[in-house]
């Protein structure tokens, strides 16, 4: 069965579409997400269209600031520092990677927690090691809702992460553990990387390397989601970190590229600058 990222997060969207025109009536304005990007790499530019236009198809306010790749690290901190002051602002997300002369991380920590709609804050990462309430991260958090829409059992099984980055690898990590799943993640430095993802009964996919995981790296009804993206080599057509055609017929589930995570994660951003936005106005 390939699960379709498009159409969840189509349903999603959806409802928090419906969830805005309600909230719109009763506080008298709709949620506000900024998105700054920082330069013009093409790929950079795209996931920014793309955020923008769920943005406007959910019915919030949306606003793309852009800046040239060499502006300075305090003057783009001091961009933040004014959106964080920005009361009519409920969102705030500064796309990756940044030019090398700035400090993502100061970038990141400089975002108030209340307007982190990435969850990638210190505060809002080490509230979901502990298990309190946070934002959850968006391609995690996509992860997790496509494996209930296919209604993949995940309390009790064994899942393997490849991939252990701060952004997909560890938190979706510890979401499984959270779901009761026993959980393993590999990464570059694993010993016969093969021997291990055979045995998962959930295999998460988050490397970067185009058909990477093959045929005899899959368990038989394993349930596999391909985080990658990537460009075909030979082809030079977008394509994921698992060779789909080769592990489509051992998988019980399996996610495409395009078309399945990515959807997913701007799905899960819509969701988060929802519940900034009612958490700020609640004043929760
Ligand atoms: P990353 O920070 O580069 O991390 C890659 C991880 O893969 C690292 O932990 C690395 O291990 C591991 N790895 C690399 N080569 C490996 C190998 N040969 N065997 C086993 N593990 C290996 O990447 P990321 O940010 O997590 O992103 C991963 C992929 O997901 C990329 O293609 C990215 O574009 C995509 N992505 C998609 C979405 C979406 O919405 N669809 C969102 C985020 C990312 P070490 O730790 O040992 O170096």
């Amino acid at each position: 069965m390939i699960i379709s990222g498009t159409e969840l997060a189509k349903e999603l969207k959806q409802n928090v579409k419906e969830r805005v025109e309600t909230v719109k009536e009763k506080y008298g304005r709709a949620p506000h997400l900024v998105v700054i990007l920082v330069g013009e790499d093409p790929a950079s530019q795209s996931y920014v269209k793309g955020k923008g236009k769920d943005a406007e198809e959910v019915g919030f306010k949306s606003t793309t600031i852009r800046r040239p790749a060499d502006i300075t690290e305090a003057e783009l901190l001091q961009l933040i520092e004014t959106l964080n002051a920005d009361d009519s602002v409920d969102g705030i997300l500064v796309q990756l990677p940044l030019p090398s002369h700035i400090d993502e991380d100061k970038v990141i920590e400089t975002i108030v927690k209340e307007k982190d709609v990435d969850g990638f804050h210190p505060a809002n990462v080490a509230a979901l090691w502990q298990k309190r309430p946070c934002t959850y991260p968006c391609t995690p958090a996509g992860i997790i809702k496509l494996l209930d829409k296919a209604k993949v059992q995940i309390e009790g099984k064994k899942a393997v992460v490849i991939g252990r980055s701060n952004i997909v690898g560890l938190p979706v990590s510890k979401m499984l553990l959270d779901r009761n799943a026993t959980v393993t993640i590999a990464h570059s430095r694993t010993k016969n990387l093969a021997e291990v993802t055979k045995e998962a009964d959930i295999l998460i996919v988050a490397i970067g390397r185009p058909k990477f995981v093959t045929a005899d790296m899959v368990g038989d009804g394993a349930a596999v989601i391909d985080v990658g993206v990537n460009r075909d080599p030979e082809t030079g057509k977008l394509c994921g970190d698992v060779d789909f055609e080769a592990c489509k017929d051992k998988a019980s589930v399996i996610t495409p590229v395009p078309g399945g995570v990515g959807p997913m994660t701007r799905a899960c951003l819509m969701e988060n600058t929802l519940e900034c936005f009612l958490r700020r106005i609640q004043g929760a």
